[in-house]
């Protein structure tokens, strides 16, 4: 059964743009993952910590049938595939792939939070999700988490 998924990507080191395109196509070639939609790239000044360079942002949904955590070891690899060293939390960063949300799907766990723990308050988060997927974007505000 396929679900869908709306994911944020960030970056700002090295061609954050670039990084932001190789992100979707190395998605899109997961023979489980499919980008059905993708929001416009914002920047943005750094959130947390913020004597690094801005951030390119944006949205996607994908189509899968992967289930929530495979899903979070997929972006994960492809962070891995394209060299993300997790040095600093919130530091700068080559590629960072989040899922904001899986369907309505709620978890808190170790390893995976649904929807993202800090989306609903995080705009960088929020207006890319806004321009692909409203109604998602409304859900994850009112649930105030
Ligand atoms: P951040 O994205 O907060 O800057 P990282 O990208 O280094 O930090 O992620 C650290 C860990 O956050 C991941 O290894 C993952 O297990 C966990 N995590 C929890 N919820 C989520 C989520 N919704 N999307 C992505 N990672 C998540
Ligand atoms: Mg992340």
């Amino acid at each position: 059964m396929q679900s869908t998924a709306w994911l944020s990507l960030g970056a700002n080191i090295g061609d954050p743009q670039a990084q932001l395109a190789e992100a979707i196509l190395a998605l899109d070639m997961h023979p489980r993952v499919s980008v059905t939609a993708r929001s416009s790239v914002i920047i943005t000044k750094p959130w947390g910590k913020t004597d690094q360079p801005d951030f390119a942002n944006m949205a996607i949904a994908v189509s899968t049938d992967l289930k929530p955590l495979e899903l979070l070891d997929v972006c994960l690899g492809v962070e891995l595939a394209m060299g993300r060293i997790r040095k600093e939390v919130w530091g700068p960063r080559l590629i960072d792939i989040d899922i904001i949300a899986y369907e309505r799907v709620e978890i808190v766990s170790d390893r995976l939070t649904l929807p993202h723990k800090f989306a609903h308050d995080r705009s960088f988060v929020l207006d890319p999700l806004r321009e692909i997927a409203p109604d998602v974007a409304d859900w994850i505000v009112t649930l105030k988490r």
